[in-house]
């Protein structure tokens, strides 16, 4: 039993030993839309300042945008924000504007409803919205943070 400690204990100092350490001032989990625009907008004060601060930010995906839920209804308020020129950048994913807004209700397999515009929410008008992918939103995301030198790992998961 002791020696079998031992031997555990043993191999633990030497995978401490051959461990590599990478050291950054800024660690993100994540390259969900929320980490990708943090590590850009880190990256855009560290341009304005004329400094740098290393941002690395890892994801478990295998790729940036591989398990983010895709279908989706954009509001582009905050990307305008944050990349104001984005319509004019090349490769951008977003193509779809939202022309029309339908709710229905299906009443049964072959028969639906539609509810009146003046009955529908606020919340359900989306013009001026886009529908888009939002995984394809994070590949171009990703890509525009590591050209601002934003390193980002991925297939590794935060524990
Ligand atoms: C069914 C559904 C439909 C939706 N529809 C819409 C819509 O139409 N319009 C809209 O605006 N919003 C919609 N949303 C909400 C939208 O998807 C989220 O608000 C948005 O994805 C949140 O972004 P995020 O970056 O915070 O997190 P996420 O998009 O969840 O990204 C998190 C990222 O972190 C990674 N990750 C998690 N844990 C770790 C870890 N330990 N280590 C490394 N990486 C990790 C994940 O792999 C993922 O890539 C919808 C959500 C759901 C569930």
């Amino acid at each position: 039993m002791l020696r079998r400690l031992k031997l555990v204990n043993d191999v633990r100092r030497f995978s401490t030993v051959i461990r590599d350490t990478l050291e950054y001032d800024v660690l993100i989990v994540g390259g969900g839309p929320a980490g990708l625009s943090a590590a850009i907008r880190l990256k855009q004060l560290c341009q304005q300042q004329e400094r740098d601060i290393s941002v690395c930010l890892i994801e478990k995906g295998s790729y940036v945008g591989a398990h983010i839920l895709s279908g989706n209804v954009f509001e582009p308020i905050a990307l305008n924000e944050l990349i104001p020129d984005w319509q004019k950048i090349e490769d951008f994913p977003i193509e779809t504007k939202v022309t029309e807004d339908v709710v229905k209700i299906l009443t049964s397999p072959t028969k639906s409803f539609t509810i009146p515009k003046i009955f529908m929410p606020k919340s359900i008008d989306n013009h001026g919205n886009y529908i888009i992918s939002l995984g394809q939103l994070s590949q171009w995301l990703g890509k525009h943070a590591e050209e601002l030198g934003v390193d980002l790992i991925t297939g590794i998961a935060g524990d």
